[in-house]
Order: structure tokens, then C-alpha cells, then sequence
């Protein structure tokens, strides 16, 4: 018989722990891409170039043109909770940035082979670092772990191999590096569409073709049109709504009646995050239903603003999931706008045909 002695408990390996935190942040690899492209946001660039590998899996990299990262911060740069924009727990209320608490680099660095090169306007020469594990690692064994001087422009590049390499298990479930590089074009398609002065590039590597490519003066719809098609670009309204009382504001092109498609497409930003909610879509699929014939569904890019103070982004280290404040009568503002727009867009063609 088996003892009936309880097993003894024992605290995993730090080691274990970083590795799990670090997988459920980083599900796939468009997540890691996702806190990449928000870094570059952040940080003031006018241009994005990434360039992917079997769907991220073998290589992630983002070069951007922003206002890079202090040598000095290296060391730190990739230990957990590092981070420049965030002091308090009160400022997780009002950040105005995509990131907030120092979770991203960190993680990628426990999952996978990260290299930053990097270089602000007073530095006379980029600098590069290797990590591991949150550390700074050297790049071939034996060299010093120190940053090292080399050519670069201003600026950071950020280069991610190998991900999921010391998680088996997690790195055979992908089984097709095409489906990845698909959720990828997608994410990076959301945040060209939505950040307007901001030049966006996706490319396989070792391809000269572009999967995506939007210049830095492209309007909304100019993205819009570029990525989704000059068909949806054609038949787009704008709208705008603001409320005191619920400390919201919204704003975004969605389509007009003569445009269906089979599947909505909900180009959702919150506080500038590309996020996702069934409750949003739902309504405003409930909106169209009026206008459409059956089974016909709308595209929309939606940005919505609310109070910091008003929103829980912590929910989930992911931060795929935002709860917020009277959120049903936020949602219901946004659809009554919407409807309102589309019955005018309508009246004003039923006009047109009779006279
Ligand atoms: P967070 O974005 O929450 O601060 P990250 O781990 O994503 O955490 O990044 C840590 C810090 O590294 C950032 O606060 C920022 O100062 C710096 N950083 C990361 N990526 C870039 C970048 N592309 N350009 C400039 N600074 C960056
Ligand atoms: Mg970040």
C-alpha cells in the first residue's frame, strides 16, 4: 500500500517560475510582436520594420526609429518590473503609454535568444547586448556579457530567435508557421491602421515582397484602404462621440449599408491598445442587424478612450482583456451614434435615387 503520508511541499526552481510566467504572457509568437511594436510606439517612432521567420518561431525582429535606450539601462533592461514608465501603483491610473509594468522584455528573454541594439541621438555609436533569462548574456561563450560598441542608426532594433526553444512542448503545438505569420500581418495591420504618423513594414525574411507596407503620412482610411481593400475603403463613414458623464471618447470609420461580409471585422483599440471584446462586437453586430441583410456583418475600426482611473487593465498580465467602468452604457452610446449615422447615410441615398 501506498503511504498516506501527505508529499512534502518544495518551492519550484526560480528558474521554472520565470519560464512559466514568461508562456503565459507569451502564448504565441504575435504576442511578443504585439509588446514590440507597442515599445516602438511608445518610444516615438515614425517607423516600423519588421522582418519574420517561420511565423516568428525562428526570428522576430523590429527596427524602429525612435529615441532608443540608455547604455546604461542595459544591465536592467530585460529584469522583471524594469521599467521607465511607471513609479507608483497610483501611476498604473493614469499611464498614458502602451506599456506599464516592465513585463515584456523580461519574459522574451526567458523563452527565447533576444539581441537589442540601440542608440540615442547623444550616443556617437549604437550599442548591442545579448540576454538570457533577464540577464545580459555574451554573445558566443566566453565573450564579456558588456554591451558592445558597433555601428548602428538611431534608434532600436530588437531581435528575438528561437522562441520557445527550452519549451518542447509549447514549440510543437505550432504546427503551421503560416497560420502565425497570418495572426501576425493581422496585429500589425491593427496598429498601422490606428497609428496614424507611424510607417509600418512586415516582411518573411529573405523576401523582398511586403506583407504589409503603409507610409507615415497615410491617412486612416489610406491604411485602411492598403490592408483591407479599396472595396471597405470606399464605403466608410466616420464617427466621433464624446460623454462627460461616462469619461469617454470615441471615435472611428465603420461601414456604410452597401457593404457586408460574411465575419465582422472589429478593429477595437482601448487607450490605444488593440484589444478584443465579444461584448462590443456583439452590440454592434445587434446594430447592423437593421441595416443588413442576414447574414451580412460590418467592418469597423473602433477607438475608444476612457478615464485611466475608469479602466482595469490588470486583470490579466496579457492585458488582452480590459474591464471598465459602465461599460454597457458606453457600448451603448458608441451604437446609438453609429445607427444614427447609418439611417442618415441611408435617408440621404434614398434621396439621391428618387430625385
Ligand atoms: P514596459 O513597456 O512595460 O516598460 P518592457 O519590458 O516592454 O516594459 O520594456 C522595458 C523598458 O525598456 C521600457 O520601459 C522602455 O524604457 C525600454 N524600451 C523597450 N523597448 C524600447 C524601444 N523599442 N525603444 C526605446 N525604449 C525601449
Ligand atoms: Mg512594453
Amino acid at each position: 500500500l501506498a503511504s498516506q503520508a501527505p508529499k512534502r511541499i518544495k518551492a519550484l526552481d526560480q528558474d521554472v517560475v520565470n519560464k512559466i510566467a514568461a508562456g503565459e504572457i507569451i502564448v504565441a509568437p504575435v504576442h511578443a510582436l504585439k509588446e514590440l511594436i507597442e515599445n516602438a510606439v511608445d518610444a516615438g517612432s515614425t517607423s516600423l520594420e519588421i522582418v519574420v521567420k517561420d511565423g516568428g518561431l525562428k526570428l522576430l525582429q523590429i527596427t524602429d526609429n525612435g529615441r532608443g535606450i540608455n547604455k546604461d539601462d542595459l544591465p536592467i533592461l530585460c529584469e522583471r518590473f524594469t521599467t521607465s514608465k511607471l513609479k507608483t501603483f497610483e501611476d498604473l491610473s493614469s499611464i498614458g503609454t502602451y506599456g506599464f509594468r516592465g513585463e515584456a522584455l523580461a519574459s522574451i528573454s526567458h523563452i527565447a535568444h533576444l539581441t537589442v541594439t540601440t542608440k540615442t541621438a547623444d550616443s556617437s555609436c549604437a550599442w548591442r547586448a545579448h540576454y538570457a533569462d533577464g540577464r545580459l548574456t555574451p554573445a558566443k561563450p566566453g565573450q564579456g556579457t558588456e554591451p558592445k560598441p558597433t555601428a548602428g542608426r538611431g534608434g532600436t532594433q530588437i531581435t528575438v530567435e528561437d522562441l520557445f526553444y527550452n519549451m518542447a512542448s509549447r514549440r510543437k503545438a505550432f504546427r503551421s508557421p503560416s497560420e502565425e505569420y497570418a495572426k501576425i500581418l493581422e496585429i500589425v495591420g491593427r496598429y498601422a491602421v490606428h497609428c496614424t504618423g507611424v510607417a509600418f513594414s512586415c516582411k518573411k525574411h529573405g523576401e523582398s515582397a511586403m506583407g504589409i507596407s503603409t507610409p507615415s503620412n497615410a491617412s486612416t482610411v489610406d491604411s485602411i484602404r492598403q490592408i483591407h481593400g479599396t472595396t471597405v475603403a470606399n464605403e466608410l463613414i466616420d464617427f466621433q462621440i464624446s460623454d462627460g458623464k461616462w469619461a469617454f471618447k470615441a471615435s472611428g470609420w465603420t461601414s456604410n449599408a452597401n457593404y457586408h461580409i460574411k465575419k465582422t471585422t472589429l478593429l477595437l483599440f482601448i487607450n490605444h491598445r488593440s484589444v478584443e471584446s465579444s461584448a462590443i462586437k456583439k452590440a454592434i453586430e445587434q446594430t447592423y442587424s437593421a441595416y443588413l441583410p442576414k447574414g451580412g456583418h460590418p467592418f469597423i475600426y473602433l477607438s475608444l478612450d476612457i478615464d485611466p482611473s475608469r479602466v482595469d487593465v490588470n486583470v490579466h498580465p496579457t492585458k488582452r482583456e480590459v474591464n471598465f467602468l459602465n461599460e454597457e452604457e458606453i457600448i451603448e452610446s458608441i451604437c446609438a451614434e453609429i445607427s444614427t449615422k447609418l439611417s442618415q447615410v441611408d435617408t440621404s441615398r434614398t434621396f439621391t435615387t428618387q430625385s
